[in-house]
């Protein structure tokens, strides 16, 4: 295949994005380092995973699922008035119109498909805000399963909402009571639990982090928005390929699955991480959570904790493939401000009737950012993964309108 570029000078392909190293290796990151008995339950996710994609069986019932429950395939919305005003051609691959309102589901849908064909009757997974819990929690209504979700106590009381959605659901909702009360504590004892039950239970990991399969699998289950935005920017845009992909980063599995459909062309590739959550941009190598990526620590090598605006960049690491691919220098990390997000996601609203998720807002205001300070040449074509709808934002954004 020969793509055209816009005469700006091409980033050659570097071949990467496909299957990890020896031992689930993104170059110096990514690992299994887990307890013995996770390691084995690891192994039997990894074997199901290979035999499942490499199955036109399964790879067709994902897709009907994906299509009459998730509403894929997601549009790719041109943002007319905001690409006047700034100058670019930017292009907008929905997300939020997916089922539950982000790309949450494509991820969790295909785990849960996994998970039965592994004869598995039960799911487990962690939450912070509750977005991955309402995900999790509606794959398995959907394919006849049970869930349970792990949530800090602190976040059982900020988010009632996504709380109500998954008993709603037929989820049982656990409270985490130990440490900060909330995300790392819940993905601590998530895994626990994972250690009594794994021969009758799936961990559905929420992002693309995690001991190996994890960080390529939920990777290869999300490539769906960038291979049907390959296709949709190849029938939409003159040179087939736009200038910038670009999406937020919080584990990273939305830009981990857009960049994937873009890896093998000249576009340039660029994460958008919270100031407060730049595991990608400022975090050095460490062990968490079953891998070993970038992560905010202190000089002790202490975890610390991160903070944003948006519940789902409020990670202190990034996924190993991420730290992989600055290290190639294939694609950049970059940060936003908290006031940035916020002011792009009311312009956003304001120019193309779209209330995005906050997460969704800190791409945008890069985008906006770099388009006004002379980054981005007038013209540039950029398409920007919109990971989510805001409803859930509502508390948040309304002290700003
Ligand atoms: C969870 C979430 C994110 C962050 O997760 P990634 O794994 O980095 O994609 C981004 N946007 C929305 C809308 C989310 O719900």
């Amino acid at each position: 295949m020969r793509y055209v570029s816009s005469g700006r000078e091409p980033v050659p392909s570097t071949g990467t994005m496909g299957e990890p190293g020896a031992r689930g290796r993104f170059g110096a990151f990514g690992g299994r380092y887990a307890p013995e008995s996770l390691v084995e339950a690891c192994r039997e996710v990894e074997e199901a995973f290979r035999e499942a994609w490499a199955d036109p069986g399964f790879r067709g019932d994902l897709a009907e699922l994906l299509a009459l429950n998730a509403g894929r395939p997601t549009p790719l919305t041109p943002a007319r008035r905001l690409s006047r005003a700034l100058g670019v051609q930017l292009y907008l691959k929905r997300e939020d119109l997916a089922h539950t309102g982000s790309h949450k589901i494509n991820n969790v849908l295909s785990q849960a498909l996994l998970a039965a064909r592994m004869g598995r009757r039960r799911l487990i997974a962690e939450t912070g805000a509750g977005q991955h819990g309402v995900a999790t929690a509606t794959a398995a209504a959907l394919l006849g399963l049970e869930a349970t979700v792990f949530m800090g106590e602190r976040d059982i009381e900020r988010q009632a909402l996504n709380v109500f959605r998954m008993r709603m659901l037929g989820a049982e909702v656990v409270p985490v009571t130990t440490g900060s009360r909330t995300l790392k504590d819940a993905t601590s004892q998530a895994m626990r639990h994972w250690v009594g039950v794994t021969g009758d239970s799936h961990y559905c990991v929420g992002s693309v982090i995690g001991p190996d399969p994890y960080p390529w699998m939920v990777r290869e289950f999300q490539r769906v928005i960038g291979e049907e935005a390959r296709g949709q920017c190849a029938a939409e845009l003159r040179t087939g390929v736009p200038d910038l992909v670009v999406a937020c980063v919080g584990g990273g599995s939305n830009a981990a699955g857009t960049f994937a459909g873009f890896a093998d062309t000249p576009a340039r590739l660029v994460g958008v991480e919270a100031e407060g959550g730049a595991g990608a941009a400022r975090g050095r190598p460490g062990v968490l959570h079953g891998c070993r990526s970038l992560f905010l620590q202190d000089d002790d090598g202490q975890i610390t904790p991160a903070h944003s605006i948006a519940a789902g960049l409020d990670y202190p690491g990034v996924g190993p493939e991420h730290a992989h691919l600055r290290d190639l220098g294939r694609a950049r990390y970059v940060t936003v401000t908290d006031d940035e997000a916020a002011g792009a996601a009311v312009r956003l609203a304001r120019t193309e009737g779209i209330v995005p998720a906050l997460e969704s807002a800190h791409a945008l205001a890069w985008v906006i950012r770099a388009a006004g300070g002379g980054e981005l040449p007038a013209g540039s074509t950029v398409l920007m993964t919109l990971s989510g709808r805001g409803d859930k934002d509502t508390s948040t954004l309304k002290e700003l309108v």
